[in-house]
């Protein structure tokens, strides 16, 4: 049987560490939150790729194994949480590594994949994508193809592509989700757009996407299923950053049911094997000056197949 699908993956991190200060220790929130969001997914039959930041898998090794017995693909989601294209390169690649070796030693299975904290690759910082070749990982999804003033590469292509490095290895990126309104490209599909906006908003995303022929890229936080975080923790928090991500997480649960019972979704790592990844058209060719990315092509041309065999 041949279903569309689409894609799924949860950025396991703990809320005050993760956004609010960087050099607080990791909670045990994190803990209960993915227990819960892992309930709803089996719930629903769904399998998905957790991107684990390394401080909750070395503060909570047992979480990384349940989420890969599960069922679910681990992948690396970097160790500390700060802006990756902010840091030094050579710290960049100390946590990168130091991120895929724990995991790869809870889990027991070579990690393929990563997402930078926060999107933060842009424009100016594409050069970062070497490194996650040279660590031998397969794919990336880090790249947000918006503008907006913390993060993205208006640039990318929308659509699954692959990256040339300059050393010559390729790697698969997976962009997030948006949909482009008259001039707009707007984002969908994930975290504080998926609490804030109606459900039809991302509804109707993925209904784009599977009709252009793509799966479309979601992502989501435990902590958005955590209705008494805000309220419990004993931390000030600004009251914009409490209003612009504490609101509506009472609404996600429900959300993702919707989701789950209108679309079906599957992990990255089945997503480059159903792809084809010699299949992908070529968007960023990291060997030329200046790194930029080539014009996508116009519909049907050099973008993957919307089509898998039913996972
Ligand atoms: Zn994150």
């Amino acid at each position: 049987m041949i279903q569309p699908f689409h894609l799924l993956t949860i950025d396991v991190e703990d809320w005050p560490q993760s956004t609010l200060n960087h050099a607080l220790p990791i909670g045990e929130r994190v803990v209960a939150n993915t227990h819960a969001l892992l309930e709803i997914l089996d719930e629903a039959g769904v399998r998905a790729t957790f991107f684990v930041l390394g401080k909750v898998a070395e503060a909570h090794p047992t979480l990384t194994r349940e989420i890969a017995a599960a069922g679910h693909e681990v992948g690396t989601h970097g160790y500390s949480h700060e802006s990756v294209e902010a840091m030094p390169v050579a710290k960049f690649k100390e946590e990168l590594h130091r991120s895929i070796e724990v995991l790869r030693q809870q889990i027991g299975q070579p990690v393929l994949g990563h997402r930078a904290a926060d999107f933060s690759i842009s424009s100016r910082s594409l050069y970062l994508l070497e490194y996650l070749a040279a660590e031998g990982l397969a794919y990336d999804s880090s790249l947000f193809p918006i503008r907006h003033p913390r993060y993205g590469v208006p640039s990318a292509w929308w659509t699954p592509h692959r990256v040339r490095c300059a050393s010559g290895q390729t790697l698969v990126e997976f962009p997030m989700a948006t949909v482009r309104f008259a001039e707009m490209v707007l984002p969908a599909a994930g975290g504080g757009y998926f609490r804030l906006f109606p459900y039809w908003w991302t509804h109707l995303a993925l209904q784009r996407f599977a009709r252009a022929g793509s799966p479309a890229t979601c992502y989501i936080h435990p902590y958005e299923l955590d209705v008494s975080e805000m309220h419990e923790i004993p931390y000030r928090v600004p009251r914009l950053l409490r209003w612009s991500q504490g609101t509506n997480r009472r609404s996600v649960r429900r959300k993702l049911q919707r989701l789950f019972s209108a679309f079906r979704f599957t992990t990255m790592a089945t997503a480059c094997e159903a792809l084809g990844v010699e299949q992908l058209a070529v968007g960023l060719d990291l060997g030329r000056s200046p790194v930029a990315y080539a014009p996508q092509p116009a519909r049907g041309k050099g973008r993957g197949k919307c089509l898998a065999p039913d996972v």
